[in-house]
C-alpha cells in the first residue's frame, strides 16, 4: 500500500515559512490579481489566492474587470502594475474571455513580477537552469519529492501531458535533477508500455481514471496533477486511485495533493520577488 503524500500538510509548512520570512522584510510583499469577467471557477481560485496571501502576510490587490474589457485597457492596467512599487507579483487569472489575447497580456508583465513563471523570458531562464521563479505546479511536485526523500537522479520519469504550464516544465525540471524523462501526449503510441517503465509517473492529462493500475509498475511513485470532476461532480485526478494506491510506493491524493502545493509555491514566488525588489 502506497504512502499518501500529504500535500495539504506540506503546503501549510511552506506557507508558514513564507509568513516568517515575509515578516522580516522592510515592506510587506504585494500581489496584484487581475480577474476579467465572472467565471465562477476563476472567482473561487482568486478567493483562494487572496486567503493564502492573508495567511502569509502578503498584501493582495484585487482588480476585477468586466467581461467586455478591451485588450488595450487590460494592457494599460498591467503596465500600471508593472510600475507600482507596492506590487511584487502580478497574476492574471486564466482563462480570459475569448476576445482577449492572453499571450500578449502575459508577455506584458515585467518578468520580475511574473510569479506564475509564464513569461517567455522566465521560461527561457528555467530552460537554461538559471531560474528566477519556477512554475508553481511543477515546483510543488519537486518539493513533495524532496520532502519525502524520493530520489530523482537516475530514475525513469514519465510525464503524461505536454502543456506549457505543467507537462513541459515538469519534464524539464526532472531532467535538470538528473531524471531520465519521457514525455507522453495524445499521439503517444503504446502508452501503457511506457508508463509501466516509470519509477516516477506524473500525470497531467485531465481525464478521470485515465491512469489504471495496469499502467503502473509495482513500487512506482505516482503524482497526480489533474483536477477533474467525476460523474458526481466531485474533485478527482487522472489516477484510478484505489487500485493504483495498492501498487504504488507513494501517491498523491486529489484533493489534498498537488493542488495545495501549487498555491503554496505561488506564495513562495511572491516572497522571492519581494526580496529581489527590496534588496
Ligand atoms: P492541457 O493543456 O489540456 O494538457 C493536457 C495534456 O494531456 C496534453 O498535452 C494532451 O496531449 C495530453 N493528453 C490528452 N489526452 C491524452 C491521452 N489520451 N494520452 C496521453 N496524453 C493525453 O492541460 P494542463 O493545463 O496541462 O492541465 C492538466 C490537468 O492538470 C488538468 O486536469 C488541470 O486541471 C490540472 N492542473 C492542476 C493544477 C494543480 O494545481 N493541481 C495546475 C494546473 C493544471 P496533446 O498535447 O497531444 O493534446
Amino acid at each position: 500500500m502506497a504512502v499518501r503524500i500529504d500535500g495539504k500538510a506540506l503546503a501549510a509548512k511552506v506557507k508558514d515559512q513564507v509568513r516568517e520570512e515575509a515578516a522580516q522584510l522592510p515592506r510587506r510583499p504585494g500581489l496584484a490579481v487581475i480577474l476579467v469577467g465572472d467565471d465562477p471557477a476563476s472567482q473561487v481560485y482568486v478567493r483562494g489566492k487572496e486567503k493564502d496571501c492573508a495567511a502569509c502576510g502578503i498584501e493582495s490587490f484585487e482588480h476585477r474587470l468586466p467581461a467586455e474589457t478591451a485588450q488595450e485597457d487590460l494592457l494599460a492596467l498591467v503596465r500600471e502594475l508593472n510600475a507600482d512599487s507596492a506590487v511584487d507579483g502580478i497574476l492574471v487569472q486564466l482563462p480570459l474571455p475569448g476576445h482577449l489575447n492572453g499571450e500578449q497580456v502575459i508577455n506584458a508583465i515585467v518578468p520580475d513580477k511574473d510569479v506564475d513563471c509564464f513569461h517567455p523570458f522566465n521560461v527561457g531562464r528555467m530552460a537554461i537552469g538559471e531560474p528566477v521563479f519556477l512554475p508553481c505546479t511543477p515546483a510543488g511536485v519537486l518539493e513533495m519529492l524532496r520532502e519525502y526523500d524520493i530520489p530523482i537522479r537516475g530514475k525513469r520519469c514519465v510525464v503524461l501531458g505536454r502543456s506549457n504550464i505543467v507537462g513541459k516544465p515538469m519534464a524539464m525540471l526532472l531532467t535538470q535533477r538528473d531524471g531520465t524523462v519521457t514525455i507522453c501526449h495524445s499521439r503517444t503510441e503504446d502508452l501503457a508500455e511506457i508508463t509501466r517503465e516509470a519509477d516516477i509517473l506524473v500525470s497531467a492529462v485531465g481525464r478521470t481514471k485515465f491512469v489504471t493500475a495496469e499502467m503502473v509498475k509495482d513500487g512506482a511513485v505516482v503524482i497526480d496533477v489533474a483536477m477533474n470532476r467525476d460523474d458526481h461532480g466531485k474533485l478527482c485526478g487522472d489516477v484510478d486511485f484505489a487500485p493504483v494506491e495498492r501498487k504504488a510506493s507513494y501517491i498523491t491524493p486529489v484533493p489534498g495533493g498537488v493542488g495545495p502545493m501549487t498555491r503554496a509555491l505561488l506564495m513562495r514566488n511572491i516572497l522571492t520577488a519581494a526580496r529581489n525588489h527590496q534588496s
